[in-house]
């Protein structure tokens, strides 16, 4: 008979190699069940080989039982899972924070240019790998994130986050109405263009296709079924696209879809309401589309930096958290939104919640920013929490980087506390370190 211990050393046998390493600190992370359980050890660890996670556990347990690894340290550091955006855009980094206008005319002014500069290569690798480092500068380590209209910004995004390693999903923005001519496909053109790009990246490394309509305003009928045709066509692909985000585009969308009871039922008509797809915003859904996107094992991005920056709406993150089937995920919405830090996010997404919803605790919103949105994104098997067989994406928060959050951290009494704070008052300086499957690249 062998103990639990020889067992265990047995197995490390095997699977120990000269590239094992133990990373030590405070380790914070939500766990995987129906519970939604935290696990918070003060002297922890997380073992790492080959870009996955070993073993995670006390830290001298760790160290006994893995004593060829070597040890990175982190002391009273925060160690957590590499934050997960469910909804960006990395076209619009160059005109983040434009001021004074509501979605629809925000588009026209702002964005729109902004998406029309990348019809240059040369823009699209530029803007692409200005992205894929500020994602790991905020301890964001996964993404889904929308290209613009040209494929060519697809294909730059990909090859940046390639390089890096980052899990990103993204897709060719399609629209062919309501926005500038330049910046127009067709229905033909839209699911043609998806279609190469989706067989061309999906599942190279850590790489997945989006289909990505922009919103229900900027696709006609045509494309809509085009795009609904490709979703069908290939079931493992995400599909990202906006949802009932401002009043005057759903009030737009209810003349232009008449026949359609409301706004979720026009992407239900198309097949486009399912597992993996993420709906961004959704401040102005009713009960019944919410029922009814929880039926379809669909998945929202909350992105409350942008909605307070628009004037959109509040999205009301307890209740909706209740549909049965519904998965909720944290974005940035960059350039809407304000900040690519999710902690920035987790900080207006906890003031929001104090007007509507009831309010998020600190393991809640750890959980938003990771596990959830892994969830969200379908990409839960992989990433989103510190367990083992996941990929060893990890964060180290130091709280002691900026002189109000040092001074607040010093009297935290509890982790839950601790972890509060940092939320709070933490942003990117507070991005000690990032591992992107397991390779230590800040
Ligand atoms: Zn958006």
């Amino acid at each position: 008979m062998f103990t639990t211990l020889e067992r265990r050393r047995q197995n490390v046998s095997q699977s120990v190699t000269t590239t094992t390493k133990i990373i030590t600190g405070h380790v914070v992370s939500p766990l995987s069940g129906a519970d939604r359980e935290t696990l918070d050890l003060e002297r922890g660890a997380v073992v790492v080989c080959d870009g996955r996670i070993l073993d995670v556990g006390e830290a001298r347990t760790m160290i006994d039982d893995y004593p060829e690894a070597s040890v990175e340290s982190y002391g009273d550091r925060l160690i957590i899972p590499g934050f997960i955006d469910c909804h960006a855009h990395y076209s619009q980094m160059a005109m983040i924070a434009s001021p004074g206008l509501q979605l629809l005319e925000w588009l026209d002014n702002f964005t729109f240019p902004a998406e029309s500069e990348f019809a240059d290569a040369g823009h699209c690798a530029e803007m692409a790998d200005f992205f894929t480092t500020q994602m790991i500068a905020h301890g964001v380590t996964s993404a889904c994130v929308y290209a613009t209209v040209h494929p060519e910004s697809v294909r730059a995004l990909f090859r940046s986050a390639k390089s890096k390693n980052l899990r990103i999903m993204t897709g060719k923005v399609c629209m062919d109405r309501h926005a500038p001519e330049h910046l127009l496909d067709t229905p033909e053109l839209a699911y043609e263009q998806s279609r190469e790009l989706l067989e061309e990246w999906h599942g190279v490394g850590r790489l997945e296709y989006a289909i990505t309509p922009r919103f229900a305003p900027t696709s006609s009928v045509r494309q809509l079924e085009l795009l609904g045709q490709l979703a069908q066509e290939h079931p493992e692909a995400v599909i990202q696209t906006h949802l009932s985000e401002n009043p005057a585009e759903c009030a737009w969308v209810s003349e232009l879809f008449p026949e359609e009871a409301d706004y979720t039922a026009v992407y239900e008509r198309f097949g486009l309401v399912r597992k993996r797809a993420v709906f961004g915003h959704a401040t102005h859904v009713s009960d019944s589309e919410l029922s009814r996107l929880g039926s379809g094992q669909a998945s929202l991005a909350h992105c409350p930096t942008s909605n307070l920056f628009l004037g959109s709406g509040l999205f009301t993150l307890k209740k909706n958290a209740q549909i049965a089937g519904l998965k909720i995920g944290l974005g940035s919405d960059v350039g809407a939104g304000t900040s690519l830090s999710p902690l920035v996010s987790l900080n207006e997404a906890y003031k929001v919640s104090r007007s509507v919803g009831g309010p998020l605790d600190s393991f809640e919103a750890l959980r938003l920013a990771t596990l959830d949105s892994a969830e969200a994104l379908g990409i839960e098997d992989s990433v989103g929490s510190l367990e083992a067989g996941k990929d060893a994406d990890v964060v180290i928060l130091d709280p002691e980087t900026n002189p109000v959050l040092r001074m607040r951290a010093s009297h935290a009494k509890t982790t839950a506390e601790l972890l509060f704070a940092t939320m709070m008052l933490g942003d990117d300086r507070t991005i000690h370190g990032v591992y992107v499957a397991g390779s230590k690249t800040r």
